[in-house]
């Protein structure tokens, strides 16, 4: 039965909210008519923003809106997913449906990017785009950004200034587009050694677009850019707002400057607008967002947005929410939120110090391993960090134990060469001129060198007028054979299915663990069920891979349980019962690169906040005291004596339980001369047990703190 059959609903329906379980002011932001004026819900963490957005949406349908006409924007496939799922679950429980009926299907779910996709393929011709066009990712960017610096003689060093490198090149033009900010401020605020090169820059950022749009490829910033544009044309502009009647964002303190016009622009004055977000926890100013945009929202709608906030936090125990508002307190940019929590249990997050990675690795899959006897389900679970690669000697800990685990944010799928290769053949087929995925394919016959690439690019990527050399006649024959049949009969999945087979003999050829990249290619065939057709595939996989979102690339069954591993940025929105914090050291958070600029360093504190908020009944953060780095330099690998996170200062500590965790076989204080020490690996025979805590240390005692 289709979903706006569940609408309207008669006068006497069930009370949607109070189904919800809804508290009086989250009532008030689900049920606010949406006509009278836009709304900003801004509130901080799990005070159920996410949940509130669901209901409005369940009580918009219910109100009588037609699902088909709802834009909502999250932050990922998944969330979007999860959206939808919630929002039907409460329109059965009102409606009173039998679980076998359909829950509404929510088609304008997603995410700034994949929604800009989806227009633009519809609405291409109408800004002068070809419907094929192919969406580059952050390595094609680069890759073709590297062609234009080296066209343009740029990659040569002259005198002693040496020109920025293609993916520094690609970052400034990214911040100019999503910042809405000509080169020379963004040369001066964020790439001050670059200055000098502004003209050629700008030179060679007119030679990427040149390039772009000769081969019908659109990078990331050009599917908002192009969204924009078509919100400037009146005809498209009324078209596009008229084909939805409500627009919710949520994590607006996230959105850049041009996806903040393009919100105003899709409702101008505000009406059918409702966006949710928590300036405390605004974590993407490295890719150009700002706040600034959530606090400008309700003065840029007439009239005026009403402004709701949310005070209750239904996630986590009062303790960490505590030890939460006292590290987001001392923020430079006051957070006046401070939150309640509505649960009265619980224990005291807490520090364990330890003495190296190693120790950190094992002391974690302890723990876990510990939480899952005690029957918190290991996906219940998860280990967060500032990068992807700090989870490495976690990894192989759990590796070795034999405890499943899926990595959010970490290398992503689409990077893998394999992949990549894959893909190639796909947007290749899509789009004849894309001469990035033509180049892609034609490296990997046998006996095509790159001469004969750059001819076969020369000649338009024209598969019938070129003539490979006769070693590589064979191999071209199959590539070409493969494309034209892609062609002239798309059939989707089956096209992925035929482009894999043509693929397995160069992965056996170039790759000694071909085995297990077959794994992925898998992945790619179980995902390519879930779309409709060739191009939105790839479009949706580009924009948002499924390693970088978790959806279905990790564990190999959905029933499976698994530890979830994710960098502190992807673990945005979400929550588990037990959250370990992995590095809380500086350096390491706030990270090393981060320590030049304050607003730098501000962020990075909201991340930590970010972390810490995710967690519903155990927090722990984890210090390890040496760190093993590799030199790039000729004197090699060293330790790092790593002091505590300068986030959580002395003043702090009394809202932590703190543990020093020795190695089995330490025989007595090893670590921290001072520090209150107990061998808890021998106390509890090498296992992480329920009861390990001593008493924080004292303010200022020695040892524990930074120099
Ligand atoms: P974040 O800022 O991290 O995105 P949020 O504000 O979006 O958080 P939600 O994820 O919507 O918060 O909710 C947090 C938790 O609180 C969820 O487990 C949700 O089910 C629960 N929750 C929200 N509102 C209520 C309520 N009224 N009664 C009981 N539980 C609630
Ligand atoms: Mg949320």
């Amino acid at each position: 039965m289709p979903a706006t059959t569940l609408a309207p609903a008669p006068a006497a329906a069930p009370d949607l909210a109070a189904l919800a379980g809804l508290n009086a002011e989250q009532r008030a932001a689900a049920t606010h008519p949406a006509q009278d004026r836009a709304l900003l819900v801004l509130a901080g963490a799990g005070t159920g923003k996410t949940s509130t957005l669901a209901a409005r949406v369940a009580w918009l349908v219910q109100q009588g809106a037609d699902p088909q006409r709802l834009l909502l924007i999250t932050f990922s496939r998944r969330a979007a997913g999860e959206m939808a799922t919630r929002a039907g679950r409460l329109l059965h429980r009102v409606a009173g449906l039998p679980p076998s009926v359909a829950p509404p299907h929510l088609p304008w779910c997603g995410t700034f990017h994949s929604v800009a996709a989806r227009l633009l393929r519809e609405d291409a011709r109408h800004i002068g785009l070809a419907e094929g066009f192919t969406v580059l990712d952050r390595g094609d960017a680069e890759e073709l950004m590297a062609q234009a610096r080296q066209a343009q003689g740029l990659a040569e060093t002259t005198g002693r200034t040496r020109f920025p490198l293609a993916a520094t090149c690609v970052a400034m033009h990214s911040r100019c587009i999503n910042t809405r900010a000509p080169l020379a401020e963004v040369l001066r605020e964020h790439f001050p050694w670059c200055a000098m090169h502004e003209a050629a820059l700008a030179s060679l950022f007119a030679a990427y677009a040149a390039a772009k749009a000769a081969q019908h490829s659109l990078d990331f910033d050009d599917l908002l850019l192009a969204w924009w544009h078509l919100l400037q044309a009146p005809a498209a502009a009324a078209r596009l707002r008229a084909r939805f009647d409500h627009v919710l964002v949520d994590e607006v303190q996230d959105v850049n400057a041009l996806q903040a016009d393009i919100v105003h622009a899709l409702r101008p004055g505000g009406q059918g607008l409702t966006a949710v977000g928590d300036d405390a926890q605004a974590i993407y100013a490295f890719r150009g967002a700002d706040p600034q945009h959530l606090r400008a929202l309700p003065g840029r709608c007439t009239p005026q947005a009403l402004v709701l906030t949310l005070t209750q936090n239904y996630r986590s125990t009062p303790a960490i929410l505590a030890a939460a508002n006292a590290v987001i307190a001392e923020a430079a940019e006051g957070h006046a939120l401070q939150l309640h929590s509505r649960r009265t249990d619980g224990l005291r997050p807490r520090i364990v110090t330890v003495a190296d990675e190693a120790a950190e690795a094992r002391g974690v899959a302890d723990a876990v391993l510990a939480e899952r006897e005690a029957g918190v389900l290991l996906r219940r679970q998860a280990v967060l960090f500032r990068t992807a690669t700090h989870s490495a000697a976690l990894e192989l800990e759990l590796v070795r134990r034999h405890v499943p685990f899926v990595k959010y944010g970490g290398l992503r799928f689409l990077e893998a060469a394999h992949v990549k290769d894959v893909l190639a053949v796909l947007r290749w087929a899509d789009n004849p001129a894309a001469r990035g995925a033509a180049a892609r394919c034609a490296r990997l016959v046998p006996g095509l060198g790159p001469a004969s690439v750059a001819r076969l690019l020369e000649g338009g990527a024209d598969l019938t007028a070129f003539t490979p050399p006769p070693a590589a006649r064979a191999g071209w024959a199959a590539l070409a054979a493969l494309m034209h049949q892609l062609r002239a009969a798309p059939a989707w999945p089956a096209d992925l299915a035929l482009a894999i087979h043509w693929y397995q003999t160069h992965l056996e050829r170039l790759f000694d663990d071909a085995r297990v990249r077959r794994g992925d290619l898998d992945t790619l065939l179980r995902l390519a069920a879930t779309q409709g057709s060739r191009s939105r595939f790839v479009t949706e996989l580009t924009l948002d891979p499924p390693a970088a979102t978790g959806d279905e690339a990790g564990p190999p069954h959905r029933d499976d349980d698994y530890l979830v591993l994710s960098t502190l940025h992807s673990a945005k929105g979400q929550e588990w019962s037990a959250v370990h914090l992995l590095r809380m050291v500086d350096g390491c958070m706030p990270a090393d690169m981060a320590t030049g600029r304050a607003a730098e360093i501000e962020e990075e504190r909201r991340l930590l906040y970010v972390g810490m908020t995710r967690a519903k009944d155990s927090l722990t953060l984890w210090v390890p005291q040496r760190l093993h780095v590799t030199q790039q330099r000729a004197w090699g690998d060293r330790h790092l004596y790593a002091p505590r996170t300068r986030f959580i200062g002395d003043a702090l500590l009394a809202h932590f339980d703190h543990a020093v965790l020795t190695p089995p076989d330490a025989t007595g204080p090893t670590m921290e001369a001072g520090a209150p020490l107990l061998n808890l690996a021998g106390l509890l025979g090498g296992t992480w047990a329920a009861d390990r805590l001593i008493a924080p240390p004292e303010p200022g005692e020695p040892g524990q703190n930074r120099p």
